[in-house]
């Protein structure tokens, strides 16, 4: 290939095949080795090779079918072999490998998961986010009493705010401002002594949403709930973040909205189209309709705001704002279903 000076060390054309068998299985469930090495486009002894050393390693295991009319329909059915013994090879589904940790504002959630994606949004532990760094390791530290180290390969925490994954640091988080002080990944490495990686929420739903369904390679994560943000994936790998504020769309400034944001700006998208932002607007709607104002919750609870309305929107007249945070809530609730997560805002009351 032109540009290239020397050959692909074999150390890294190893990786490159590990990381393309991996990427096919999680593609189509279960394979044979040969069509492996159809499917990426190298020689069945090299293929041979690769599983081999996927297999040792636990990142793959066999599925053996006698009658090969079975089992191979994982995710597509793209080895079968009907009349005559099966051999086939998918991604490890029984071992824990990694520890997954999700730090949300509310609730800490916590799961040892296989190579293999699961079907299930399964967490096996679950605490309330505390207000400081101390209290949050004591949480992690009676998880940890209940989840063996061995076998683990790796912690990967996934945080909310403008995170520098480069520096494993968050740079600011306006609903858990403890998060900015804290060495997070030391925190953690304290608990189970692992390598850690930080991966900001939307991204990591991101990287969620492109194994679970991994035909999908070129798309925007928009994630409407407490807050706004977004992610792009471009050729199934997670868009490298120029800066830490890549994807953070919900601070984009609206012309007209005075609303304060978490963020110390005025005016952000957040304020308008987050779970927050729409409740304003609902109750602001609502209390301006003699005689249709019903108590609304959200579905943990909140109830709908009927203050802190901004002097652009109090202009506006009522059937326009209600018919704007109609619309609004419908559009967070469309791109959330479309992303193919279960984080959208809901529309509990239409
Ligand atoms: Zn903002």
């Amino acid at each position: 290939m032109l540009g290239i000076k020397t050959a692909a060390l074999p150390a890294s054309l190893r990786r490159t095949n590990q990381r393309t068998v991996i990427s096919l299985l999680l593609r189509m469930g279960c394979a044979s080795r040969a069509d492996l090495a159809k499917a990426a486009g190298i020689s069945q002894p090299t293929a041979g090779k690769i599983t081999a050393e996927l297999l040792e390693m636990g990142v793959l295991q066999s599925a053996e079918f006698p009658d090969g009319n079975e089992g191979a329909s994982g995710h597509g059915g793209a080895s079968r072999r009907l009349g005559r013994p099966g051999q086939l090879l998918r991604l490890d589904a029984e071992r824990p490998r990694f520890l997954a940790i999700e730090l949300g504002v509310m609730q800490t959630r916590v799961a040892a998961l296989p190579v293999a994606i699961r079907s299930a949004d399964e967490w096996a532990h679950e605490f309330s986010t505390p207000a400081t760094a101390e209290a949050w390791v004591a949480g992690l530290r009676e998880v940890a009493a209940a989840i063996s180290h061995r076998g683990l390969w790796g912690v990967l925490i996934s945080v909310p705010g403008i995170v520098d994954e480069a520096k494993d640091r968050v740079i600011f988080s306006p609903n858990l401002h403890w998060l900015e002080s804290a060495p997070l990944a030391q925190l953690v490495k304290g608990v189970w002594d692992l390598p850690v990686a930080l991966v900001q929420e939307i991204r990591a739903l991101a990287l969620g949403h492109l194994a679970s369904e991994p035909v999908r390679e070129d798309f925007f994560l928009a994630d409407f709930g407490q807050g706004v943000g977004g992610a792009v994936v471009i050729d199934g790998q997670l868009y490298p973040q120029p800066t830490p504020l890549s994807g953070e769309f919900g601070h984009t400034p609206v012309p007209g909205n005075l609303r304060p944001c978490g963020c110390g700006a005025t005016g952000c998208l957040e304020t308008l189209v987050s779970r927050r932002g729409l409740l304003q607007s609902f109750g602001v709607a609502q209390g301006r309709r003699p005689g249709a104002a019903p108590e609304h919750r959200s579905r943990d609870g909140e109830q709908a705001e009927t203050t802190g309305q901004t002097e652009g929107w109090a202009q506006m007249p009522a059937w326009k704002r209600l018919l704007r945070s109609r619309r609004a809530t419908r559009r967070g609730a469309v791109a959330g279903r479309d992303a193919g997560h279960g984080r959208q805002s809901h529309l509990w009351w239409a």
